[in-house]
């Protein structure tokens, strides 16, 4: 046997079967119309963010990294509940664009920005964190061709890095953000082009489950930022924070405790140096927000014996579940929380394999998982899969088309 993750807070049976926001995993996938479908709970990611600002410092903003879980129902109930949207494409700009958000709440990372993207972040008021030196002089040059005030921030490349993080993204050379060094130096350049000076974004990883790590970053996020600004010569008008809030997907991985992190921000926002007394302060978290809010169903359409083994095989899979397929970033496959949705309350009763509808070894969903009997027609829930599922996917892989998405 293996160990499946744990299963999130919030999930209980009706009559047997899981339940989301109050309908039972069946009616959920009539009413998604058909399986596999992604289940999103209105719930569960409002009492997210509302046990988050609790913990938070008030004068903190949360901003949602939308490269997690872009479904459009999803941005549009996330919208007034968190101050600012994080993009990473000029395709994410595009999708805030349709649904007539405040753009200005909006700031937009990521490497390889083209013109064309530059462009029209310049034109919609995005701030762009600008990723290295090119990129900045390019957004000047756009925005002076087409008469616009840029908003521009430097995205930093600190020499530390967050401890334990699932994705390392800042620490010695990296393909994002401009070399810690370098910063001042530009920063300057900025400010004498005339530019709508937006300060500073400083992202050291992702997926910690550690809060002394993530406390420990968050202080050394705020010393560099002090730093920079005295180098600049100037207070800072914002600091985005970061992020890098995990979510326990694996046997044995706590939930973070929030509190800690806000009680130790808080401390640190008490004594914050002058150049850092007036900043907009924020992070930035994607997973954190949405990832356990959000369950893949997907049917049984076969159970069959190997060599003494027995296979779920689901109509689902790796196209829609890479990362839980253990593809996407892993090196050794490890079981995410799952459970078979329509007998959610029952007992163990045998070991199985879990397995998806590719013709490929690499379509697992759970190995050698302890779960309860389930025929053909039953439910698979895998949990977790609010975040970087649907699109972090091939879902074009084997001609097999998107999962359907619903939010309830
Ligand atoms: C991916 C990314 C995020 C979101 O990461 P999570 O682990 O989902 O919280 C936030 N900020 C930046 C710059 C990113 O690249």
């Amino acid at each position: 046997m293996k160990p499946l993750g744990p299963i999130p807070a919030g999930y209980d049976a009706i009559e047997g079967e899981l339940s989301i926001g109050g309908k039972g995993a069946r009616a959920l996938i009539e009413e998604a119309g058909g399986s596999p479908a992604f289940i999103y709970s209105k719930d569960l990611l409002a009492k997210r963010v509302v046990d988050l600002r609790a913990a938070m410092p008030d004068r903190l903003k949360i901003n949602y990294a939308i490269k997690a879980n872009p479904f459009a129902p999803l941005l549009e109930f996330m919208s007034p509940l968190v101050d600012g949207f994080d993009i990473a494409s000029g395709g994410e700009l595009n999708m805030l664009q349709q649904l007539d958000f405040d753009l200005k709440r909006v700031s937009f990372a990521g490497p390889g920005k083209r013109d064309l993207e530059l462009e029209s972040a310049i034109r919609a008021g995005v701030t762009i964190n600008l990723e290295s030196e090119n990129e900045a002089r390019r957004a000047l040059d756009i925005a002076e061709k087409i008469g616009a005030e840029p908003r521009l921030a430097i995205r930093v490349n600190p020499d530390f890095e967050l401890r334990g993080s699932g994705m390392k993204m800042g620490g010695g050379a990296k393909p994002f953000g401009v070399d810690q060094d370098r910063v001042a130096q530009l920063a300057r350049e900025i400010l004498s082009a005339g530019a709508d000076w937006r300060g500073l974004h400083i992202f050291t990883g992702s997926q910690a489950l550690s809060e002394d790590a993530l406390i420990e970053a968050q202080a050394n996020v705020l010393d560099l930022a002090d730093q920079l600004a005295q180098e600049i010569g100037q207070p800072l008008p914002k600091l985005n924070m970061g992020g890098g809030f995990g979510i326990p997907y694996f046997h044995g991985d706590e939930p973070l405790d929030i509190v800690a992190i806000g009680d130790a921000l808080s401390d640190r926002f008490d004594t914050l140096p002058v150049t850092l007394s007036e900043t907009e302060l924020c992070i930035e978290l994607g997973r954190y927000l949405v990832g356990e809010a959000g369950v893949y169903l997907t049917e049984i359409v076969d159970r069959k014996e190997s060599h003494g083994v027995t296979y779920l095989v689901t109509d689902g899979g790796l196209h829609h579940q890479l990362a839980a397929s253990g593809n996407f970033g892993t090196v050794v496959r490890r079981n995410y929380p799952a459970a078979i949705a329509t007998y959610f309350d029952a007992e163990p009763a045998e070991e199985v394999n879990i397995v998806g509808c590719l013709c490929t070894p690499l379509d697992r969903l759970a190995d050698k998982a302890h779960l309860p009997r389930a025929e053909v027609g039953d439910l698979v829930a895998v949990f977790c899969a609010g975040a970087y599922g649907a699109t972090a996917s091939p879902s074009d892989f084997l001609g097999q088309g998107a999962a359907r998405e619903l939010l309830i």
